[in-house]
């Protein structure tokens, strides 16, 4: 049996999640219910980083203490999952989860232990803002190229990972596509920073500058582990690897894909960083590292530290859940950047969901309703002949949507696989345009009125079906509009996706 493990980032809890994030959540939530849907076993995984020092500045100057902020911060996170329809399993607190510091702390010692972990006097350009050293080389103007902020310059003793030690064996992985990086060229990305050379980084410091939160670094209470070594050992802390449990073996060292979802901005910790430490703690590593781009609004970025903000709980409060996963699924290409606006949200809900999707599935049980009294199924959509000749562009998107879908998700092309979905109704509706049953009735084809009723029904129930992975919610409402009672007669037909206003 095929066992996918499919994990988002765990996001910083400063501020309030934004878009950028939904679009990672409702992406891992797509891949989770498409492969649950054809029989994998999967474990949907996600949570907050709770012990990052920009939750620490967040909290002094909301003037709380700093459990009682990220507490707070982290439910407005994984409170995500109601508005966005999301079917995650686990979500993990780095901060309060008991499974996580005794995880991360076996991680420590599992890399101390092959002779990885040295201390060292070290002096580097700190960004808070991105929790990582720079090099002068890396910085733009002496500014942290993200954050357009002067980094601190920090002197001190800290913990050091060999990552020079296993520079060779990560880059051959990347290369043979054991570990599989998409799109291309962030996997061309990796191995470029692979070939620029890879030195040993900093995994400490001093519990002073940590202001004592974080976990300390066992053995050494002067120091607390670096925070991305602490947020990406939740990948395993979360399959209980303190306690060598079998959820860890279940869901990876034994799983057919472990799948990470992440955005550019972390590449180098997921492609490079992570690979190694897995490396030298013994343990698998990720077979498929799927980047997503960044989200502008009204061309501005989005981030949590600034800018616009694109509140997921507002959007979904204004439009509901089926247009904000509809938006997010159908009009952010693969990998890459786009810009939201509430109006092209709008259009796209309007245009696709209210106009195709839900106009089609009403007038189909309409027509059904009228001229057959609600009785369906009509006429086995199977029977040879019974199908009027000019159905073939319909049925032609029928056949193909499955294999288009499944090979689009195999790429991470949301907006492929919700294109063969969307051409069903697409040709749907022409070809009730086609079709006329209404002519047909009238001129009393009983027949071929038939054939066209049920073809139309058959397209609006695989749609129900098709559509479940992406939009749960408006799937699940075709699906019980399109399925006849135990009398065999469909329910009234009721408005499905009803029109949006901006
Ligand atoms: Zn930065």
């Amino acid at each position: 049996m095929t066992s996918s493990y499919i994990t988002t980032t765990i996001p910083y809890v400063n501020a309030r999640p934004h878009l950028g994030f939904a679009l990672e959540l409702v992406q891992a939530d797509v891949l989770a219910r498409y492969r649950r849907s054809i029989g994998e076993h999967v474990r949907f995984q996600a949570g907050t980083d709770d012990n990052s020092l920009k939750n620490v500045l967040a909290a002094e100057a909301a003037g709380v203490s700093v459990q009682e902020f990220v507490d707070a911060s982290a439910a407005a996170f994984t409170g995500l999952a109601r508005p966005l329809s999301l079917s995650v399993d686990d979500l993990i607190r780095t901060s309060s989860d008991p499974r996580h510091r005794a995880g991360v702390e076996r991680l420590w010692r599992a890399c101390a232990a092959r002779g990885d972990l040295y201390r060292r006097h070290y002096e580097g350009l700190y960004c808070v803002g991105c929790e990582q050293f720079y090099t002068a080389a890396e910085l733009a103007g002496g500014r942290c190229p993200d954050h357009g902020t002067v980094p601190d310059l920090v002197c001190e003793e800290n913990w050091f990972f060999r990552l020079s030690r296993y520079a060779g064996q990560v880059r051959a992985l990347i290369a043979s596509g054991a570990i599989r990086i998409e799109p291309a060229q962030r996997r061309n990305e990796a191995l470029a920073l692979i070939d620029g050379g890879l030195e040993d980084f900093s995994v400490s410091r001093s519990t002073e500058r940590a202001r004592g939160w974080g976990i300390p670094v066992p053995g050494d209470p002067d120091q607390v582990i670096y925070v991305w070594w602490d947020a990406l050992g939740n990948y395993l802390t979360a399959l209980d690897y303190a306690g060598d449990g079998e959820n860890l073996r279940r869901w990876w060292t034994s799983a057919s894909r472990r799948i990470h979802l992440l955005g550019k901005g972390v590449l180098r910790f997921h492609a490079v960083y992570w690979p190694a430490i897995l490396l030298s703690a013994g343990q698998a590593v990720p077979t498929d590292i799927v980047v997503h781009g960044y989200l502008t609004e009204d061309g501005r970025k989005i981030s949590k530290s600034g800018g616009a903000t694109a509140d997921p709980y507002a959007l979904v409060a204004a439009y509901g859940t089926d247009a904000v996963r509809w938006w997010l699924l159908r009009e952010v290409p693969r990998g890459a950047d786009a810009d939201f606006t509430a109006d092209r949200l709008v259009r796209r809900a309007n245009d696709e969901l209210s106009n195709g999707l839900g106009n089609l599935v009403n007038r189909v049980v309409t027509l059904i309703c009228r001229y057959r009294g609600g009785r369906g199924p009509l006429a086995p959509a199977s029977a040879p002949g019974a199908v009027p000749l000019q159905a073939a562009a319909l049925q032609a998107a029928l056949t193909s949507a499955p294999g288009l879908i499944a090979g689009s998700l195999e790429d991470f092309d949301f907006r492929r696989a919700t294109e063969a979905v969307w051409r069903i109704a697409d040709e749907a509706n022409r070809y009730v345009n086609h079709a006329r049953p209404w002519d047909l009735a009238k001129a009393g084809d009983g027949a071929q009125l038939d054939a066209v009723l049920s073809v139309l029904l058959n397209a609006c129930q695989a749609i129900g079906a098709q559509l479940a992975p992406f939009l749960p919610d408006a799937a699940a409402r075709i699906t019980s509009q399109c399925t006849p009672d135990e009398a065999g007669l469909l329910p009234r037909p009721a408005p499905l996706l009803p029109r949006i206003t901006c």
